[in-house]
C-alpha cells in the first residue's frame, strides 16, 4: 500500500482523460452527449457524475474528492464550495424534523448560528454538551437523536473530543457521528480509525493551505456520500472548476506543510509558555493541556494551532495587553481563517462579537484576553522574534 505523500500527489489520476501530467481546469459548466443518448441519461442521474453539468459534478471535484477520502480512510467523498456548505449540506442528509442533535458548547461559530438559528427554525432540536465529559453525551441522548456532532481539537480553545468513545457511542446507539477535522487535518488525526461516521473539512483551512481558496469536503460511506450528494445538488453550492484545482495543488504539499506546522507551533507554546507576560497557553501538545494524554492517543502531530491567555492586572489589562501584542506582530497577521503557510493571529472576543452573547463566550470558554494562533511555515527563529518583540512593546 502506498504511503501518504504518494498518494496526495497520484490518487485519482484516473480522472485525468488527459495526457497533461497535471490535470487541467475543466472550466465549463455542461458536457456535450455523444451518439449514445444511454450514457447521457445515466450521466444525468448518477450521483457526482463528473461530466454531466457542474453542479452534479466536474472531474478535478472528484480528483480532489479521491485524494481526501484516500487520506481519511473513508470509502467516498464529495467536495463543496466552502466549509460551512459541507457542514449544513451534511447535517441535512441525516436530521429532518422532529429529530433531535447532540454537539458540543464549543463549535466553529458558523457551526454554532446554523445549529442553534438554523435547525431550530425547522423543527430540529440540539443539546449541546461539554465535549471533554464523555458521560454528557451519553445523558444527552434521546429517542429521537440522530445524529452526534462533535469538533476536535475544537475552536477557538483547543479541548478535545474523545474519538474512541464517541465513535463506539454511536455504533452501541445506531446514532451517526460526525465530526469536523478542520483543524487537525487527517496528516494529523483520522477519526474514521476511532469509528467515526462522517469527517468534515473546511479544505479552506489546511487542505488548501495556501489561503486562496475556499472549499469543504464531506467524507463517509459510499451510501452517505450519495445521500449528501443528493442534498448538495438542492442546496447548490459546488465548488467551482478552478478552486478545485488549487486545492487539488495544495493538497500536493499537505504532508510536508503539516509536520513544518506541527514542528513550529510547539517550539513557539513552548517559548510562549515560559514566557511571564503569557497568563495560559492551551496547546494540546504541551503536558499542560489539561486532556494532553487523550490527545496523544488520537493525535499524531499537535497542529498549528494554539490558544493563549495574555496576563494582566485584571480583564481590562489582560485585554489591552492583548491589543497591543496584536497590533505589533508584524509576521502574524491579524486576519480570519487558519491552516495557510502564512501565520496569522485572531482575537476571538472580537471576532465574534456580533455572533456569540456573552453567556455563549463564556461556555464556549472565550476571554477578552485570548488569541488565537495559526502557526506556519515561516522559519521558528523569526516566527519567536517576532513574539519576543511584540511582547516587548506591553
Ligand atoms: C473555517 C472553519 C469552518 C468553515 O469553513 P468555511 O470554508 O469558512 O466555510 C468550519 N469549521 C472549522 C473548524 C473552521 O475553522
Amino acid at each position: 500500500m502506498r504511503k501518504t505523500e504518494t498518494n496526495l500527489i497520484h490518487t485519482g489520476e484516473e480522472f485525468n482523460k488527459t495526457k497533461a501530467v497535471v490535470a487541467p481546469i475543466y472550466q465549463t459548466s455542461t458536457y456535450f452527449a455523444d451518439e449514445n443518448l444511454d450514457e447521457y441519461v445515466a450521466a444525468a442521474t448518477e450521483p457526482k457524475h463528473p461530466e454531466f453539468y457542474h453542479r452534479h459534478g466536474n472531474p478535478t471535484n472528484s480528483q480532489v474528492a479521491a485524494v481526501i477520502a484516500k487520506l481519511e480512510k473513508t470509502e467516498d467523498a464529495l467536495v463543496l464550495a466552502t466549509g460551512m456548505a459541507a457542514i449544513s449540506t451534511a447535517m441535512l442528509a441525516v436530521v429532518k424534523a422532529g429529530d433531535h442533535i447532540v454537539a458540543q458548547n464549543a463549535h466553529y461559530s458558523g457551526a454554532t448560528l446554523f445549529l442553534k438559528e438554523f435547525l431550530s427554525e425547522y423543527g430540529i432540536t440540539v443539546s449541546h454538551v461539554d465535549q471533554t465529559n464523555n458521560q454528557a453525551f451519553v445523558d444527552a441522548i434521546q429517542p429521537n437523536t440522530k445524529l452526534i456532532y462533535i469538533e476536535t481539537p475544537s475552536n477557538p480553545n483547543l479541548d478535545i473530543t474523545d474519538l474512541a468513545f464517541v465513535g463506539q457511542l454511536g455504533k452501541e446507539k445506531g446514532i451517526l457521528t460526525m465530526v469536523d477535522n478542520t483543524f487537525a487535518s487527517p496528516i494529523n488525526q483520522v477519526p474514521s480509525e476511532f469509528g467515526i461516521d462522517v469527517i468534515i473539512h473546511s479544505a479552506t483551512k489546511y487542505l488548501g493551505g495556501h489561503s486562496d481558496l475556499t472549499a469543504g469536503v464531506i467524507c463517509g460511506s459510499k451510501d452517505f456520500i450519495v445521500k449528501a450528494w443528493r442534498r448538495s445538488i438542492t442546496l447548490g453550492a459546488s465548488l467551482s472548476p478552478f478552486d478545485s484545482w488549487l486545492l487539488l495543488r495544495g493538497l500536493k504539499t499537505l504532508s510536508l506543510r503539516v509536520h513544518q506546522i506541527n514542528s513550529n507551533a510547539l517550539a513557539l507554546a513552548e517559548w510562549l509558555e515560559k514566557n511571564p507576560a503569557i497568563k495560559k497557553v492551551a496547546y494540546t501538545g504541551l503536558k499542560s493541556h489539561p486532556q494532553h494524554e487523550l490527545a496523544k492517543k488520537q493525535l499524531k502531530g499537535h497542529t498549528g494551532m494554539l490558544c493563549i491567555e495574555v496576563a494582566g492586572n485584571d480583564e481590562e489589562e489582560e485585554f489591552k495587553n492583548a491589543q497591543t501584542i496584536l497590533s505589533n506582530l508584524t509576521i502574524f497577521a491579524n486576519a480570519a481563517s487558519l491552516g495557510g503557510v502564512e501565520s496569522l493571529v485572531v482575537h476571538p472576543a472580537s471576532m465574534w462579537g456580533s455572533h456569540h452573547s456573552k453567556t455563549q463566550k463564556q461556555v464556549s470558554g472565550i476571554t477578552r484576553g485570548m488569541l488565537r494562533i495559526s502557526v506556519g511555515i515561516e522559519h521558528i527563529d523569526d516566527i519567536i522574534a517576532d513574539w519576543e518583540q511584540a511582547i516587548g512593546k506591553i
